[in-house]
Formats: structure tokens, C-alpha cells, sequence
């Protein structure tokens, strides 16, 4: 990385860049950074910038807990390396740029509590079982006027309405194109459902690079938000019994150039191995809220009939389950189909998550697992004696999952599996004397 970075110096600072932000995603999901000058960077690149390793056991409100072992104490030290191949200018902090980082050992590998080198061991992983997976998280959000710790709806017009649109457009729009001057290839970006709420789709890639976007693309909204003085809110839930902000999860699995999830002879196309994975999603699904799903907030977005998708089971195209297959239209179904994982939210560690998920697909794939049937329409209005299986309806019930979960235990190794337990039994107890009101306004400004 020296070379590059060397090579890189000159051509940033023709750009205006003066300082470069090292950011990583903490176990509780808060983007931490540190930040070099420019003339910093060659020697960050070689040999990281120094960060405690407490940060994993750090809860969202910045409270240590203390776990097993060295986890959440005040000993050691991590080098964060950033890496240049994701480097950004960010448009809209003007003279800074953005890089995620590895976070790594002082003698140079990788730490185990490292959620980006997870996600990289799982694409490793797949990779030697000859699979490659892609994904995109969609981002919605909500936006407030100014900056009071009440939520003012920044627009009122109707859900998906071109009144919305043209109440802010000229913010909108800013958001659209800061995106794409960074590189990002915007897929859609439109009004959603809730008071004040907004969506964003960025094109898929590789899973690695799709939680990095999903970093860039937040940050990126929230830095055009604070020219436009308005406040933004990616929490699980915003305003108590409203619908919240997701944070869906697209993801197909292809070996070579042919998508599992397509051309085959399963139900809707999907190959025995397409089928396989999303079963092996399925089962994991309860274990894996613990990491998509990781603040008490999340449950109070998961409730039946809001497109949340929090019964455990799938659908062609059903916004009420929590897995929807995703065809696409006829034509350009090899191309196109792709799962979407609905039960997820923004709150989540996307790295963790990602890897997570192909954890659980591979599993499926390596055991053949089987799809129960299809659900159409929505499970909340279903027969009781039809009515598939709710997800965990807390976070308390998420980590008694995970815990029985080998597969995603297994995959994220011993001290990502500690962290997780003790940053989310830390997030329960924060609340636990809390009302839902009260624990929707502890999480709106966190994330
Ligand atoms: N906002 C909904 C959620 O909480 C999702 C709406 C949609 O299907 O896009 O997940
Ligand atoms: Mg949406």
C-alpha cells in the first residue's frame, strides 16, 4: 500500500484533499473513525494509525462493557490500515476524503475482532467452495427539520408522491449527485412510506464493497443533510408505531457467470442451489437478528403489516415476509434475481452482516437444506393453524438464537461471537426501565 499511497498523494491534493477520514464500523454498528492530514497518509497506509481494540465492546452509547477475556478492557492496541482501493473524495466535506480500514495486530494480521475481514474471510470462504455472492443494502431514512431531539418531519407530502419530491428537491437532488460524484452508481432514489422518510438503492457489487457503500452512502447523506440544517435518522424506528427505516439486504450467489437464483428448475427458477441457499438463510434467520437487528428499537420496528417482513418464512415478491425472491422481469431474471432479506435494519454492523449471511447461505448450499413453501399475501391475516413463525419479537429472544446457532458462531470465531453477546445484552439493559417512546429516543440520533 506505500507505493499507492505515494502515487496517490499528489493526484488528492490537486483534488483540494487536505485530510483523509479512517473509518470502521464498531460491533454495536456506530461508524468510528480517525482522521490523518494528507501528508499523513503514506505512513497510515503503511503502517495503520493506532485505535484500542475496546471499540468491540463498546455499546452505541459510547459505554464499554466488559466481557471475556481482554474484551472491553483498557489494554493493547490495533493499527487501523485504510485501504486505498476503497478511497473516496467526499462531495460534500469538501477537502476530505474517506477510506474504510482493516483493522489489524500489531504484528501485521488481521484481528479476530475485525468485522471487514470477516466479511472478507466469508467471501474467501465462498470463493473456495466456488461460489461468489453479490449484494446492496438499501438505505432509507428519515429527515427532520433542524436539529431538536423532537422529530419534525421535513416533508409531509403523500408516501412515494412527487409532493414529497418537490418539497425537497434541491436536497434531494444534492444527495443524488454527491453520490454519484464518489463513484457510486445510484439505482433509485425516492420518497418512502413514514413522515419525513426517504430511500436510496446503489448498484450491487461484491459484498465486502457493499457494506462499504452503505458507510459512504449514509455518511454522504448526513453530510448533505447538515448544509441543507436538516437532521437525519437511520434508527430501526423514528416515531413510536410508525413504519421505520430498513436496511434490506439484496444478495444472489452465482458460480461463474450463472446465478443460482435463476434459469433453474426449482420454484421460480432458482437452482437446487439457489433454493439451498436461501434455505440456509431462512434457518438462520432467528440467530441472525442478533446482528441485523441489534438495538431493543429494532422490535419496535418489527411488527406484522408494516413491510418489515417479520415472520419467518419466504415469497415471490411479498413485502410481508421476511424473505422476498426478487425475480425481476422476464428477460433479465440471470441477471436480476436476488433475495432480499427484509428483517434487517441500519443499526447493524453491515460487515457482520453480510458475512453472516453468506454463512448462512453457504451452510445451506454444503447441507442441501430444503425451502418450506412459498407464502402469499400477508401471514398477519393468515389462518392461525397457517400462520408461519414470528421472528424474535426482542433482542433478548435474538440472542437466546444466537446462541444455539453453531453456523454463525463457528463463522465469526470467538471474539466477534463475545462481542456481539455483550454489546447486545449491554443495549438491553440500557433500556430496560424504558417505554417504547422513551427506547424509540434513545436510538433516533444514535444512528
Ligand atoms: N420501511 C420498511 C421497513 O421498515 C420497508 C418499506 C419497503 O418495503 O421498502 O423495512
Ligand atoms: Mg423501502
Amino acid at each position: 500500500m506505500t507505493d499507492r499511497a505515494r502515487a496517490l498523494v499528489p493526484e488528492l491534493r490537486s483534488r483540494g484533499v487536505q485530510g483523509v477520514v479512517l473509518s470502521f464500523v464498531d460491533t454495536a454498528g456506530i461508524d468510528r473513525i480517525k482522521a490523518v492530514p494528507l501528508e499523513r497518509l503514506e505512513g497510515a497506509a503503511t503502517w495503520g494509525v493506532g485505535m484500542s481494540p475496546v471499540f468491540d465492546a463498546f455499546r452505541s452509547d459510547d459505554v464499554p462493557m466488559s466481557g471475556p477475556g481482554t474484551l472491553g478492557g483498557p489494554d493493547g492496541d490495533l493499527r487501523h490500515v485504510p485501504d486505498l482501493d476503497r478511497l473516496v473524495v467526499l462531495d460534500a466535506q469538501p477537502g476530505w476524503a474517506w477510506a474504510p480500514v482493516d483493522r489489524r495486530t500489531q504484528d501485521g494480521d488481521v484481528h479476530p475482532g475485525c468485522a471487514r475481514g470477516f466479511a472478507r474471510r466469508q467471501v474467501e470462504a465462498a470463493a473456495a467452495d466456488g461460489l461468489r455472492f453479490r449484494m446492496g443494502i438499501e438505505v432509507e431514512w428519515a429527515v427532520s427539520h433542524g436539529d431538536g431531539d423532537t422529530f419534525v418531519p421535513a416533508c409531509t407530502g403523500p408516501a412515494y408522491g412527487m409532493v414529497r419530491l418537490l418539497e425537497r428537491s434541491d436536497y434531494l437532488r444534492d444527495v443524488m449527485v454527491a453520490l454519484q460524484r464518489q463513484g457510486l452508481d445510484v439505482e433509485q432514489i425516492h420518497p418512502e412510506y413514514s413522515d419525513g422518510q426517504y430511500e436510496v438503492s446503489v448498484a450491487p457489487a461484491d459484498p465486502v464493497t457493499a457494506a462499504d457503500h452503505s458507510v459512504l452512502v449514509r455518511t454522504t447523506i448526513r453530510a448533505v443533510s447538515a448544509r441543507h440544517g436538516l437532521r437525519v435518522s437511520f434508527a430501526p424506528s423514528v416515531v413510536h408505531d410508525h413504519v421505520g427505516n430498513g436496511g434490506h439486504v439484496h444478495l444472489s450467489v452465482w458460480r461463474g457467470d450463472v446465478n443460482l437464483l435463476a434459469g433453474g428448475t426449482g420454484p421460480y427458477g432458482t437452482t437446487d442451489g439457489g433454493a439451498a441457499a436461501v434455505a440456509g438463510v431462512l434457518d438462520e434467520l432467528p440467530a441472525l437478528l442478533a446482528v441485523g437487528a441489534p438495538t431493543p428499537a429494532s422490535y419496535l420496528r418489527l411488527v406484522p403489516s408494516h413491510w418489515a417482513g417479520v415472520f419467518a418464512a419466504w415469497g415471490h415478491e411479498t413485502r410481508e415476509t421476511a424473505l422476498r425472491l426478487v425475480t425481476g422481469s422476464r428477460g433479465e431474471q440471470g441477471r436480476r434475481a436476488n433475495l432480499e432479506v427484509k428483517c434487517v435494519d441500519l443499526a447493524a454492523n453491515p460487515y457482520l452482516l453480510v458475512g453472516s449471511l453468506m454463512a448462512a447461505a453457504r451452510h445451506g448450499i454444503r447441507t442441501g437444506a430444503t425451502l418450506p413453501p412459498p407464502v402469499v399475501g400477508d401471514p398477519a391475516f393468515a389462518a392461525e393453524d397457517d400462520r408461519p413463525a414470528r421472528l424474535p419479537t426482542s433482542l433478548g429472544e435474538a440472542l437466546a438464537r444466537f446462541a444455539g446457532s453453531d453456523v454463525l458462531r463457528s463463522a465469526l470465531g470467538e471474539r466477534l461471537t463475545g462481542a456481539i453477546e455483550v454489546v447486545r445484552r449491554g443495549e438491553i439493559d440500557r433500556v430496560a426501565d424504558l417505554t417504547p417512546e422513551q427506547v424509540v429516543a434513545a436510538y433516533r440520533w444514535i444512528f
